[in-house]
C-alpha cells in the first residue's frame, strides 16, 4: 500500500477524487473542502476509492473518519438517537457467544456472514469442528467505530483481546474482510482468512470457470483475499471496474439511498454478467438493491450454493447467540 503522508490541507484540488466518487460528485466537493465535508461526513460511504486514486496520497477515507470522530465528540447523544439501531445492537454486541471458544485457534465469522449465509456458516463451522476449532460469535466493532465513537471502538477491541487471552487463543480465522481490515494487527494474534485456512486443511472444492470479483472496500488496494481464494479457482480472475462501493459502507446508505441504489443500478446497466464477492455484506446489499447475479464465492467452494438471505438476516444473527 502506498504510504499516505499528506493530509486534506495539502489538497491541490485536482478533482481526481470527485471524478471517482458519486458522493463527492453529487455535492461538487473534493476531500480538501473540509468545511463542507465535515457537514456531509455521514453521507460518505467510507469506501476508500478517493484514497486509492489521490495522486498525492491523501487518505480521503481517513480524513472523513476523523471528521466523524470530531463530530461524535461533540454530538454523541444526537448520533445515538439517529443511529439507535446500530448502537443498540453493536455497541455491546447483543448476540455475542464465546461458549465454544477453543484454546489456540477459533473461527470468528463476525456478525454479517452468519446473518446472511447461515447454512454456509454452519458448514464452515462443522468443518472446523472436525479439527477441534470452535466458532465464536461477536462483532468486530467496525459499525460503531465508523460512526466516530473512538471510546467504543477502543473498548470493543480491548474486550475482544481479553476474550482471546482468557481462552489462550493465538490465531483467529475470519470470514469477513471488514473484520480483518478493522482489526489490522490490533488483536496481537495471528489473523487468517477462512479461505487460507480451508486451503491449509485441504478442505473445499475447486470452482471450475472464470471469476469476476467485486472487491470489497477494505481489500481494494491489497486484494489480499483474492490471493488466498486463487487456489480454489480453475479459471481466469478479473475485476468489476468503475463501481466504488456496494452501497452499504459507512452507514451512508440510509441517508443517501439514491446513491446506494445507484451502485447496484450500475451493475445492471453495465451488464456485468455473473459476479462473485467474498464479502457477505456486499453480496447482501447488491442483492437487496436488485442485482441478483452476484454470489459469495465461498458458497461455490463449499457447494452450499446459498443465496444471501436478506429477508430474515436479523433472525439468523439473533440465533448465533444460542448456537
Ligand atoms: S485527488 Fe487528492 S489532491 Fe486531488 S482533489 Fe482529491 S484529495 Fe485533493
Ligand atoms: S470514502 Fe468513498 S464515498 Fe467517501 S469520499 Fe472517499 S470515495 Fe467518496
Amino acid at each position: 500500500m502506498a504510504e499516505k503522508i499528506n493530509t486534506a490541507k495539502d489538497c491541490v484540488h485536482c478533482g481526481v477524487c470527485k471524478k471517482n466518487c458519486d458522493f463527492l460528485t453529487k455535492y461538487d466537493i473534493v476531500i480538501g473542502d473540509t468545511g463542507r465535508l465535515k457537514e456531509l461526513a455521514y453521507h460518505c460511504f467510507l469506501c476508500g476509492k478517493c484514497t486509492e486514486v489521490c495522486p498525492i496520497h491523501i487518505d480521503g477515507r481517513a480524513e472523513v473518519l476523523n471528521l466523524r470522530r470530531e463530530y461524535a465528540a461533540e454530538h454523541m447523544s444526537e448520533l445515538e438517537d439517529k443511529y439507535k439501531g446500530a448502537f443498540g445492537e453493536k455497541r455491546n454486541y447483543k448476540f455475542r457467544n464465546w461458549r465454544h471458544a477453543t484454546e489456540g485457534l477459533v473461527f470468528f465469522p463476525g456478525c454479517n456472514f452468519p446473518s446472511l449465509f447461515p447454512k454456509t456458516n454452519d458448514t464452515v463451522s462443522k468443518i472446523f469442528a472436525k479439527y477441534g476449532i470452535g466458532t465464536v460469535y461477536d462483532c468486530c466493532g467496525k459499525p460503531v467505530a465508523e460512526l466516530g465513537s473512538v471510546a467504543d471502538e477502543d473498548r470493543i477491541i480491548e474486550e475482544i483481546k481479553s476474550k482471546l487471552q482468557e481462552n489462550n487463543i493465538e490465531e483467529i480465522i475470519l470470514a469477513c474482510p471488514n473484520c480483518r481490515g478493522h482489526f489490522g494487527d490490533r488483536l496481537g494474534v495471528k489473523v487468517t482468512s477462512v479461505f487460507a485456512k480451508l486451503h491449509e486443511l485441504g478442505e473445499g472444492q475447486v470452482y471450475e470457470g472464470d471469476v469476476k470479483f467485486f472487491i470489497p472496500c477494505p481489500d481494494k488496494e491489497l486484494k489480499q483475499w483474492v490471493d488466498e481464494i486463487r487456489p480454489f479457482i480453475n479459471g481466469n480472475i478479473s475485476y468489476v471496474e468503475g463501481i466504488q462501493c456496494c452501497g452499504l459502507g459507512g452507514h451512508a446508505g440510509h441517508i443517501e439511498p439514491e446513491l446506494s441504489q445507484g451502485f447496484a443500478d450500475k451493475f445492471k446497466a453495465n451488464e456485468q454478467g455473473q459476479v462473485f464477492a467474498y464479502c457477505a455484506s456486499c453480496t447482501g446489499r447488491l442483492k437487496r438493491n436488485g442485482f441478483d447475479s452476484i454470489d459469495h464465492i465461498l458458497t461455490k467452494i463449499l457447494g452450499t450454493d446459498e443465496k444471501p438471505d436478506t429477508a430474515t438476516s436479523y433472525v439468523h444473527r439473533m440465533m448465533t447467540k444460542y448456537k
